[in-house]
């Protein structure tokens, strides 16, 4: 698909950048700029490339009305102490600030526009509504980058109308991800292992379906683990259980065993009598949970056996942690998992925002994973075989 240098000779050209800048704050204080800084190196080769950088992006969910504790102020300054130059920020999205911020910009130069969803057309649900934020947007470039990855799923103005209004190409970040997203569901490398955990069922079905078929081994743990040893006729104590999505794992666990692939469930599990983090720990069968205790993480048996499986890949994607990996008791599953994928020769991938959270806060470098994922929700669509409205558009 076609990249940045598709869009031909941008000297003097003013770019608009579609970018995941959604980052936590605490008041004005950024707490993880690891967004801005994955959507440098677009905006650098923009600039290379001589472009006038105009950067869209969003921060948390302001109701379509500008919103003072959803300015993107904070992270015009810090984006720019990144790059080491100035970045104008416009203080609306396309009104007087906005044209006359980027009326100002000169070759290389970069500003930021104020939070988009600061305008109900960009997420509207109508597509006139959303057509005229867009057109509005479109007249402040003269082309457009698509490097939000993490909103790519999204039929928003800024992220997909805009591409239909602008001749448009891909940024360096969301074309890495897709390339990765690719390898993990085209044609990946044997043996192709899948991980899944996290807390719900539900939130993963889809991408049980489809990667049920094209995994070698599938390996459960996490919150969901309870849900299918249930499905396999365990009592599962007092840990979560999705009741209304038993007959579906039992559906998932024949449909395995038809294809061929392997699904690994947990053969012990550590427990505890309460979700605490001080809650006293020990270690049980997985098919003998007692009835007054919580399974908070894969046990020791499991872990290695997992990670065992996870060393002789030569594909892996992982999301989900595979237990309470927050409380310290309960983050050995997660941890000896996420160690396992440091070791593989071959493509490791890490998905979904707190497995990310997981394997930073357990003290691993992402150089250590082949791929750590930026967004979550599209990364699952994809997995889930869903077309991306914001990358289909470009093509
Ligand atoms: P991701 O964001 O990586 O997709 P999820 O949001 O699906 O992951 O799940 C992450 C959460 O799952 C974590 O907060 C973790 O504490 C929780 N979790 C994992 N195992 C269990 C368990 N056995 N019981 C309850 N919660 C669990
Ligand atoms: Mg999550």
């Amino acid at each position: 698909m076609a990249d940045i240098a598709s869009l031909g000779d941008l000297r003097g050209k003013r770019v608009l950048v579609r970018s995941d800048l959604n980052v936590p704050l605490d008041g004005l204080t950024i707490t993880d700029d690891g967004r801005i800084k994955a959507s440098l190196p677009t905006i650098q080769a923009l600039r290379q490339a001589g472009a006038r950088v105009v950067v869209m992006a969003h921060l948390g969910r302001p109701k379509g009305a500008p919103d003072p504790a959803f300015s993107l102020k904070p992270v015009a300054s810090r984006l720019g102490e990144l790059l080491g130059i100035d970045v104008a920020f416009a203080r609306d999205t396309v009104g007087d600030s906005a044209r006359t911020v980027v009326a100002g910009l000169d070759d290389g130069q970069v500003a930021l526009l104020e939070n988009v969803r600061f305008n109900a057309g960009e997420t509207s649900k109508d597509d006139q509504e959303r057509g005229k934020f867009a057109d509005q947007l479109a007249q402040l470039g003269d082309a457009f980058v698509s490097d939000g990855f993490g909103v790519v799923h999204r039929k928003q103005a800024s992220v997909y109308d805009i591409a239909t209004r602008l001749p448009s190409a891909m940024g360096q970040l969301v074309a890495t991800e897709i390339g990765v997203l690719k390898q993990l569901t085209e044609d990946p490398e044997r043996p192709y292992v899948v991980v899944l955990g996290g807390s719900k069922v539900s939130d993963k079905l889809a991408v049980i379906d489809n990667l049920i078929e094209k995994a070698d081994r599938l390996l459960i743990g996490g919150g969901m683990v309870f849900t299918f040893l249930a499905a396999q006729g365990y009592s599962v104590g007092t840990s979560l259980l999705e009741a209304d999505q038993v007959q579906t794992c039992r559906d998932y666990l024949a449909r395995a065993q038809d294809k061929g692939v392997e699904l690994l469930l947990p053969t012990d599990i550590t427990v505890a009598p309460e979700f605490n983090a001080d809650a006293p720990a020990s270690v049980v069968a997985a098919s003998r949970i007692p009835a007054d205790q919580m399974g908070l993480d894969i046990g020791p048996d499991s872990a290695l056996a997992f990670a065992e499986a996870i060393r002789s890949a030569k594909t892996v994607f992982w999301n989900g942690p595979m237990g309470v990996f927050e409380f310290p008791s309960f983050a050995a599953g997660t941890k000896q998992v996420a160690q396992a994928l440091t070791e593989v020769s071959g493509l490791s991938v890490v998905g979904g925002g707190d497995s990310a959270a997981a394997v930073r806060q357990l003290g691993f470098a992402d150089e250590q994973f082949g791929h750590i994922s930026t967004g979550g929700g599209a990364s699952l669509e994809y997995l889930e075989g869903k077309r991306l409205p914001g990358i289909d558009v470009l093509s």
